[in-house]
């Protein structure tokens, strides 16, 4: 064949794969748009009734004396509000796969936050007698700039995994400061993750076991989750872990999340 049909050929082929792939990808998008408009759709129009069942059961638990009745409806009101953090979890995805979610940047509190956090995990971490404890490095402001909702989300998701897969030892949240950036991680004493399923652990829907007759329940949202916030707020997500013994999750949260620039001049003005 001469040399530049040749070579027109393969440019020819070269184009028509390059479009052809190009409209894969955009079905794919389009089938991936249709999913997450599905899912809010669902779970929106599964949260009104849900939040009747809850209502009610609480209504009925607070005034029923009839302690075979009472543990009926304690069971009842423990499945409600497994399906409906299911829900918010679906609908958190669905806002942040839609790009509906906005991240605030006010003043706050990162020690009030976190000890807020370890006060929400207490009794579970008694029930399991497990220590549950937090060390922020001196050097972290009393104050940072962030999204104090979107933080808080992100740790309850973290402590919430580290209780649920440890079974002895203890649970600790730690801040720490990095040249430009705050450093937070949950550390656990818990089954640990191997390492070829820790890459996939941030994909929606992912889970280490996966089978039906698992023993840890869950939907595979929460890291998901956890990173789109993350990757939101500017910072990064990881896990080190080491199978039996344990596992670590860290994220940063950048410069911003300190004090400003201009607030810290002002105070050294003042
Ligand atoms: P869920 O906990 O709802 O299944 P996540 O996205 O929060 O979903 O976690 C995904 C999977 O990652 C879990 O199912 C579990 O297999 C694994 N995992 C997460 N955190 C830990 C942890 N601290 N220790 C061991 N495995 C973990």
């Amino acid at each position: 064949k001469p040399y530049l049909l040749q070579i027109f050929e393969d440019i020819s082929a070269r184009k028509a794969m390059e479009a052809e792939l190009i409209r894969a990808k955009e079905s794919a998008d389009e089938a991936n748009r249709a999913k997450s408009e599905f899912l809010a759709v669902m779970s929106h129009e599964i949260r009104t009734p849900l939040s009747v069942v809850i209502a009610s059961i609480d209504h009925l638990l607070h005034t029923t004396e009839d302690s075979e009745q009472k543990a009926i409806l304690e069971l009842a009101d423990s499945s409600a509000d497994s399906l409906h953090s299911l829900i918010e979890d679906i609908l958190d995805f669905s806002r942040i796969e839609a790009r509906r979610v906005e991240i605030r940047r006010d003043a706050f509190d990162l020690r009030g936050c976190i000890e807020k956090i370890i006060e929400m995990f207490r009794m579970q971490a008694q029930g399991k007698g497990l220590r549950l404890r937090y060390t922020i490095d001196p050097q972290v402001p009393a104050t940072i700039h962030g999204d104090p909702d979107r933080l808080t989300q992100v740790l309850i998701n973290l402590v919430g995994n580290a209780m649920k897969f440890t079974h002895q030892g203890e649970v600790a949240i730690r801040v720490g400061v990095r040249p430009d950036s705050l450093i937070l991680s949950v550390r656990d004493t818990g089954i640990g993750i191997a390492e070829d399923k820790r890459d996939r652990l941030f994909q929606s829907f992912s889970q280490v076991d996966s089978s039906l007759t698992r023993k840890y329940g869950g939907t595979g949202l929460g890291l998901a989750i956890s990173k789109a916030l993350v990757d939101l707020m500017g910072g990064t997500i990881w896990v080190e872990s080491a199978p039996g013994k344990g596992s670590v999750f860290s994220f940063t949260l950048p410069a911003w999340s300190q004090q400003p620039e201009d607030s810290r001049e002002a105070r050294a003005a003042a």
